[in-house]
């Protein structure tokens, strides 16, 4: 499996050479140059499957540049880190499906791919015998899960950009108390998207790219992706054990990454009937699914901090398939969107965008009520972002479709927020037990991209 780049300029790659890429060397994104396709038989043999079984099986299809034996150890040590045998348990309550994806190390689904993109670097690098730099803006859960993916790892350091203040307190902590001397975290005094532009802007110098072996985190890592794919097949074959019905998966969505993992395994064939993107006040996604209106306002901050973002950088890969493979095009929207801050969709294009989303976006004041109406009807915490996206699946009901949403954090990574709605602060997992207590490293920076590349280079290895 080759993998190209949604702007069209860089010749083919492997598997291999994608995940060391990250950004591809056009500033386009990587994506497979075919999406295998799943037929109902294949569907059905993998029923049975464990979620690891079931993640070797998906990841082979497009990691066919790594011997079946080492990918299979790859993953199967990456799930082990998770506290919970069934690695993504689904539950049912009251008509809707609760796919939690929050049992890893930092107790939000991030942990589902850079556990296991942790453990690809390390294998790539080794084989390569190279060291890398990795770099990376958080809005708050990418960065914990990353570090966690690679601290003490071997060739690896790690450079973690946040928005200072702006995530939440234990968000921080899960962040600055990783004490592994790879591990460096950059508080910035900016926005997430000030982070996410500095990265970009690091990742787009080719020449210090090289220099320093930068390496992506951040959803923009195609393995990110597609570790993410196996979720979709994992739920779906649990709520349709006929592999005969059509699902509604409903997403909170920020970076468009998760989504595009779903997107991906509708692609594939996985019989899903429309994937619903549920965002918060920040919802220019939202405004493009329903109203074709793709145009850029200021972040606003909100009580699901992980989805406070306006420019989400995987939706490049969604366009260009919303512009049926065409790299021209994809350049074209990306220099009119530079210019005015807005692209244009014609008819047919908003017409298709219908066919694969639909969406909703959920206010502070309704994620609130949602979680704590939610927690007195079933007794069950929902996390402030998994609250978007129930609240969005609540609104579409009734239907015939069974409608499983994604529950992206443990509520106790947001016992402020839980606790406004409920009264009660969530109970702690072990992970987080005592954290306030511990020792903890991080430097301040201002939102400036010449101050964070001298901090790099000093610390590089
Ligand atoms: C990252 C994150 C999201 C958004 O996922 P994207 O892939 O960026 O769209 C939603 N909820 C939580 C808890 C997250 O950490």
């Amino acid at each position: 499996m080759k993998y190209i780049s949604t702007r069209g300029n860089i010749e083919p790659v492997s598997f291999k050479d994608a995940v060391m890429m990250g950004l591809a060397t056009d500033g386009g994104l990587l994506l497979p140059e075919r999406i295998p396709l799943i037929d109902r038989t294949t569907l059905e043999s993998w029923q049975k499957l464990s979620y690891r079984d079931l993640a070797c099986a998906v990841i082979s299809l497009f990691a066919d540049d790594i011997p079946f034996e080492d990918l299979k150890r790859l993953i199967y040590i990456s799930y082990d880190s998770f506290d919970h045998p069934e690695i993504a348990p689904i539950l049912k309550k009251n008509g809707i499906y609760i796919l939690e994806l929050f049992h890893g190390p930092t107790l939000a689904f991030k942990d589902v791919a850079l556990q296991l993109l942790g453990n690809m670097f390390e294998y790539l690098l080794k084989e390569r015998k190279e060291k890398m730099n990795i770099v990376g803006a958080t809005s708050g859960d990418t960065g914990s899960a990353a570090i966690y993916g690679v601290r003490g790892k071997e060739n690896i350091s790690i450079f973690i950009l946040h928005p200072h203040g702006k995530t939440s307190p234990i968000q921080a902590l899960q962040m600055t108390t990783v004490l592994d001397a790879n591990v460096h975290n950059l508080a910035v005094q900016g926005t997430f998207d000030d982070c996410q532009n500095i990265v970009k802007a690091l990742f787009n110098d080719l020449p210090f790219k090289q220099k320093y072996s930068l390496g992506a985190v951040n959803s923009i890592n195609w393995a990110r992706v597609l570790a993410q794919v196996v979720y979709y097949f994992y739920a779906y074959l649990r709520v349709a054990s006929g592999c005969d019905k059509k699902v509604i998966f409903s997403v909170p969505t920020g970076n468009f990454g998760d989504i595009f993992a779903g997107y991906v395994a509708k692609r594939m064939g996985l019989p899903i009937k429309n994937l619903l993107l549920a965002t918060n006040e920040n919802n220019i996604l939202t405004r493009f699914v329903n109203n074709g209106d793709y145009s850029i306002g200021g972040v606003v901050q909100t009580v699901s901090p992980s989805m406070d973002i306006q420019v989400a950088s995987n939706f490049e890969r969604y366009l260009y398939y919303l512009y049926n493979e065409d790299p021209a095009r994809v350049r074209e929207s990306f220099a009119l969107f530079a210019e005015t801050g807005r692209m244009e969709f014609t008819s047919e294009e908003r017409e298709r965008v219908l066919d694969d989303f639909s969406s909703r976006s959920v206010n502070q004041q309704e994620t609130l009520a949602t979680i704590s109406a939610f927690y007195k009807e079933h007794s069950y915490l929902l996390d402030p972002h998994t609250a978007v996206g129930v609240r969005a699946a609540l609104d579409t009901l009734p239907n015939d479709s069974p409608l499983i949403c994604l529950a992206t954090a443990d509520p106790a990574k947001f016992g402020e927020a839980v606790k406004i709605a409920t009264g009660e602060e969530p109970s702690r997992p072990a992970a987080l037990d005592g954290i306030e207590k511990l020792p903890s490293r991080c430097d301040i920076k201002e939102a400036d991209l010449e101050a964070i590349r001298n901090f790099i280079v000093e610390k590089a290895i």
